[in-house]
Protein backbone atom coordinates (compact mmCIF):
# COMPACT_ATOMS: atom_id res chain seq x y z
CA UNK A 1 0.00 0.00 0.00
CA UNK A 2 1.15 3.78 -0.83
CA UNK A 3 2.30 5.86 2.18
CA UNK A 4 -0.22 8.38 3.07
CA UNK A 5 1.29 11.51 1.17
CA UNK A 6 0.55 14.44 -0.26
CA UNK A 7 2.09 12.91 -3.80
CA UNK A 8 -0.21 9.49 -3.14
CA UNK A 9 -3.04 12.15 -2.63
CA UNK A 10 -2.45 13.36 -5.49
CA UNK A 11 -3.02 9.94 -7.48
CA UNK A 12 -6.14 8.93 -5.83
CA UNK A 13 -8.15 12.61 -6.56
CA UNK A 14 -6.85 12.24 -10.19
CA UNK A 15 -7.55 8.75 -10.71
CA UNK A 16 -11.27 9.81 -9.07
CA UNK A 17 -11.42 12.63 -11.45
CA UNK A 18 -10.90 10.93 -14.50
CA UNK A 19 -13.94 7.85 -12.96
CA UNK A 20 -15.88 11.14 -12.68
CA UNK A 21 -15.84 12.31 -16.05
CA UNK A 22 -15.90 9.13 -17.20
CA UNK A 23 -19.60 8.31 -15.58
CA UNK A 24 -20.67 11.43 -16.64
CA UNK A 25 -19.92 10.85 -20.29
CA UNK A 26 -17.29 13.96 -20.58
CA UNK A 27 -14.17 13.23 -22.44
CA UNK A 28 -11.08 11.97 -20.37
CA UNK A 29 -8.86 15.21 -19.55
CA UNK A 30 -11.85 17.63 -19.83
CA UNK A 31 -11.22 18.51 -16.14
CA UNK A 32 -8.14 20.11 -15.28
CA UNK A 33 -6.84 19.74 -11.70
CA UNK A 34 -5.91 22.58 -9.73
CA UNK A 35 -4.04 21.75 -7.03
CA UNK A 36 -4.25 24.29 -4.26
CA UNK A 37 -0.99 24.92 -2.38
CA UNK A 38 -2.00 28.02 -0.49
CA UNK A 39 -0.49 27.43 3.38
CA UNK A 40 2.03 24.95 2.46
CA UNK A 41 5.69 25.55 1.77
CA UNK A 42 7.76 24.94 -0.89
CA UNK A 43 9.17 21.49 0.60
CA UNK A 44 5.86 20.46 0.95
CA UNK A 45 4.82 21.22 -2.72
CA UNK A 46 7.57 19.63 -4.23
CA UNK A 47 6.97 16.28 -3.76
CA UNK A 48 3.78 16.54 -5.53
CA UNK A 49 5.65 18.64 -8.70
CA UNK A 50 7.96 16.20 -8.95
CA UNK A 51 4.91 12.85 -8.83
CA UNK A 52 3.74 14.57 -12.43
CA UNK A 53 1.54 17.61 -10.75
CA UNK A 54 1.87 21.12 -13.21
CA UNK A 55 -0.74 23.61 -12.17
CA UNK A 56 -1.07 24.97 -9.35
CA UNK A 57 -3.43 27.79 -7.47
CA UNK A 58 -2.63 30.07 -4.26
CA UNK A 59 -4.96 32.60 -2.71
CA UNK A 60 -2.73 35.25 -1.98
CA UNK A 61 -0.53 37.36 -3.82
CA UNK A 62 2.32 38.06 -1.17
CA UNK A 63 2.48 33.99 -0.01
CA UNK A 64 2.82 32.84 -3.61
CA UNK A 65 5.56 35.56 -4.53
CA UNK A 66 7.45 33.86 -1.74
CA UNK A 67 7.84 30.79 -2.88
CA UNK A 68 7.16 29.90 -6.22
CA UNK A 69 9.92 31.98 -7.82
CA UNK A 70 12.50 29.06 -6.71
CA UNK A 71 10.02 26.65 -7.72
CA UNK A 72 9.49 28.14 -11.34
CA UNK A 73 13.31 27.81 -11.73
CA UNK A 74 13.56 24.15 -11.04
CA UNK A 75 10.39 23.25 -13.00
CA UNK A 76 10.01 25.64 -15.85
CA UNK A 77 6.53 24.00 -17.19
CA UNK A 78 4.54 25.15 -13.86
CA UNK A 79 1.40 27.11 -14.52
CA UNK A 80 0.05 29.06 -11.45
CA UNK A 81 -3.40 30.34 -10.78
CA UNK A 82 -4.65 32.98 -8.79
CA UNK A 83 -7.69 31.71 -6.87
CA UNK A 84 -8.10 34.66 -3.86
CA UNK A 85 -9.71 38.36 -3.91
CA UNK A 86 -7.31 40.93 -5.71
CA UNK A 87 -7.00 44.61 -4.60
CA UNK A 88 -5.66 46.41 -7.35
CA UNK A 89 -2.74 47.41 -5.84
CA UNK A 90 -1.38 44.39 -5.95
CA UNK A 91 -1.89 44.20 -9.70
CA UNK A 92 1.51 44.59 -10.70
CA UNK A 93 2.70 41.82 -8.62
CA UNK A 94 -0.15 39.58 -9.46
CA UNK A 95 0.05 39.61 -13.25
CA UNK A 96 4.31 39.15 -12.90
CA UNK A 97 3.69 35.51 -10.65
CA UNK A 98 0.86 34.34 -11.97
CA UNK A 99 -0.76 32.24 -15.20
CA UNK A 100 -3.86 32.66 -14.35
CA UNK A 101 -6.34 34.58 -12.93
CA UNK A 102 -9.88 33.09 -11.31
CA UNK A 103 -11.07 36.50 -9.21
CA UNK A 104 -11.77 39.34 -11.66
CA UNK A 105 -15.03 40.73 -10.21
CA UNK A 106 -14.85 44.90 -10.61
CA UNK A 107 -14.23 47.45 -12.86
CA UNK A 108 -11.54 48.47 -11.07
CA UNK A 109 -9.90 45.66 -10.82
CA UNK A 110 -9.97 44.52 -14.44
CA UNK A 111 -9.06 47.88 -15.43
CA UNK A 112 -5.91 47.71 -13.43
CA UNK A 113 -5.21 43.96 -14.54
CA UNK A 114 -4.97 45.07 -18.20
CA UNK A 115 -2.66 47.89 -17.11
CA UNK A 116 -0.27 46.12 -16.01
CA UNK A 117 -0.76 43.27 -18.62
CA UNK A 118 -0.04 45.57 -21.54
CA UNK A 119 2.94 47.12 -19.56
CA UNK A 120 4.47 43.61 -18.72
CA UNK A 121 3.77 42.37 -22.26
CA UNK A 122 1.05 39.19 -20.86
CA UNK A 123 -2.25 38.37 -21.94
CA UNK A 124 -2.99 36.12 -19.14
CA UNK A 125 -6.59 34.00 -19.41
CA UNK A 126 -9.03 35.17 -16.66
CA UNK A 127 -12.21 34.17 -15.03
CA UNK A 128 -15.13 36.69 -13.34
CA UNK A 129 -15.84 35.05 -10.22
CA UNK A 130 -19.89 34.97 -9.78
CA UNK A 131 -21.29 35.41 -6.23
CA UNK A 132 -23.72 32.81 -6.63
CA UNK A 133 -25.15 33.08 -3.52
CA UNK A 134 -25.15 36.44 -2.83
CA UNK A 135 -22.77 36.49 0.19
CA UNK A 136 -22.21 40.39 1.21
CA UNK A 137 -19.00 38.87 2.81
CA UNK A 138 -18.12 37.07 -0.49
CA UNK A 139 -16.26 38.67 -3.50
CA UNK A 140 -17.58 37.99 -7.17
CA UNK A 141 -20.31 40.05 -9.14
CA UNK A 142 -23.92 39.03 -8.74
CA UNK A 143 -25.21 37.28 -11.04
CA UNK A 144 -27.70 39.74 -12.58
CA UNK A 145 -24.81 42.05 -13.31
CA UNK A 146 -22.47 39.79 -14.40
CA UNK A 147 -23.76 39.26 -18.32
CA UNK A 148 -23.10 43.37 -18.31
CA UNK A 149 -19.83 43.09 -16.64
CA UNK A 150 -18.28 39.89 -19.03
CA UNK A 151 -18.67 42.42 -22.02
CA UNK A 152 -17.16 45.21 -20.10
CA UNK A 153 -14.15 43.26 -19.47
CA UNK A 154 -13.98 41.39 -22.86
CA UNK A 155 -15.00 44.74 -25.42
CA UNK A 156 -14.25 47.79 -23.18
CA UNK A 157 -11.32 46.35 -21.53
CA UNK A 158 -9.60 43.86 -23.73
CA UNK A 159 -9.56 41.19 -21.05
CA UNK A 160 -9.13 37.74 -22.24
CA UNK A 161 -11.46 36.14 -20.84
CA UNK A 162 -12.56 32.37 -20.53
CA UNK A 163 -15.03 31.51 -18.10
CA UNK A 164 -16.14 31.99 -14.46
CA UNK A 165 -15.66 30.62 -11.29
CA UNK A 166 -17.25 30.57 -7.86
CA UNK A 167 -17.21 29.37 -4.31
CA UNK A 168 -20.79 28.01 -3.45
CA UNK A 169 -22.28 29.31 0.70
CA UNK A 170 -20.49 26.57 2.63
CA UNK A 171 -24.14 25.59 4.16
CA UNK A 172 -25.44 25.20 0.69
CA UNK A 173 -26.15 21.93 -1.54
CA UNK A 174 -23.68 23.06 -4.19
CA UNK A 175 -25.40 21.30 -7.23
CA UNK A 176 -27.71 24.64 -7.67
CA UNK A 177 -24.93 27.21 -7.53
CA UNK A 178 -22.29 25.20 -10.38
CA UNK A 179 -25.72 24.72 -12.57
CA UNK A 180 -26.38 28.62 -11.94
CA UNK A 181 -22.28 29.23 -13.34
CA UNK A 182 -22.53 27.09 -15.94
CA UNK A 183 -25.95 28.93 -17.67
CA UNK A 184 -24.68 32.50 -17.12
CA UNK A 185 -21.15 31.17 -18.52
CA UNK A 186 -23.38 29.22 -21.88
CA UNK A 187 -25.27 32.27 -22.13
CA UNK A 188 -22.46 34.16 -22.68
CA UNK A 189 -20.29 31.96 -24.91
CA UNK A 190 -18.28 31.21 -22.17
CA UNK A 191 -16.82 27.82 -22.03
CA UNK A 192 -14.14 27.98 -18.63
CA UNK A 193 -15.85 27.01 -15.62
CA UNK A 194 -13.90 27.09 -12.37
CA UNK A 195 -15.61 25.80 -9.51
CA UNK A 196 -15.27 23.03 -7.33
CA UNK A 197 -13.04 21.52 -4.13
CA UNK A 198 -12.04 19.18 -2.07
CA UNK A 199 -15.42 18.78 -0.59
CA UNK A 200 -17.52 18.81 -4.02
CA UNK A 201 -15.47 18.11 -6.83
CA UNK A 202 -17.19 15.60 -8.08
CA UNK A 203 -20.42 17.21 -8.41
CA UNK A 204 -18.68 20.11 -9.85
CA UNK A 205 -17.51 17.71 -12.51
CA UNK A 206 -20.96 16.76 -13.51
CA UNK A 207 -22.42 20.11 -13.99
CA UNK A 208 -19.32 20.80 -16.36
CA UNK A 209 -16.23 22.15 -14.64
CA UNK A 210 -13.96 22.40 -16.71
CA UNK A 211 -11.24 23.79 -13.54
CA UNK A 212 -11.46 22.44 -10.32
CA UNK A 213 -9.27 23.87 -7.59
CA UNK A 214 -8.79 20.89 -4.67
CA UNK A 215 -6.18 21.63 -1.70
CA UNK A 216 -6.87 20.00 1.88
CA UNK A 217 -7.60 16.25 -0.42
CA UNK A 218 -4.40 16.41 -1.79
CA UNK A 219 -2.11 18.14 0.66
CA UNK A 220 -4.22 17.69 4.03
CA UNK A 221 -5.66 19.72 6.70
CA UNK A 222 -4.53 23.20 6.64
CA UNK A 223 -3.67 25.06 9.70
CA UNK A 224 -6.14 28.20 8.40
CA UNK A 225 -8.34 28.44 5.57
C1 LIG B 1 -8.62 27.11 -0.48
C2 LIG B 1 -9.40 27.20 -1.71
C3 LIG B 1 -9.73 26.05 -2.45
C4 LIG B 1 -9.34 24.64 -2.01
O1 LIG B 1 -10.09 24.27 -0.90
P1 LIG B 1 -10.10 22.76 -0.35
O2 LIG B 1 -11.39 22.65 0.36
O3 LIG B 1 -8.91 22.63 0.53
O4 LIG B 1 -10.00 21.87 -1.53
C5 LIG B 1 -10.44 26.21 -3.62
N1 LIG B 1 -10.81 27.43 -4.06
C6 LIG B 1 -10.52 28.55 -3.39
C7 LIG B 1 -10.97 29.86 -3.93
C8 LIG B 1 -9.81 28.48 -2.20
O5 LIG B 1 -9.52 29.61 -1.54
Amino acid sequence: MMADTAAARLHTVKQDIRKVEAGHGRPAEAVSLIAVSKTFDADHIRPVIEAGQRVFGENRVQEAMGKWPALRRDFPDLELHLIGPLQSNKAKEAVATFDVIHTVDREKIARALKTEMDKQGRDLPCFIQVNTGEEPQKAGIAPKETDAFVRFCKDEVGLNIVGLMCIPPIEDSPGPHFALLEKIANHNGLTGLSMGMSADYPVAIGFGATHVRVGSAIFGARDYP
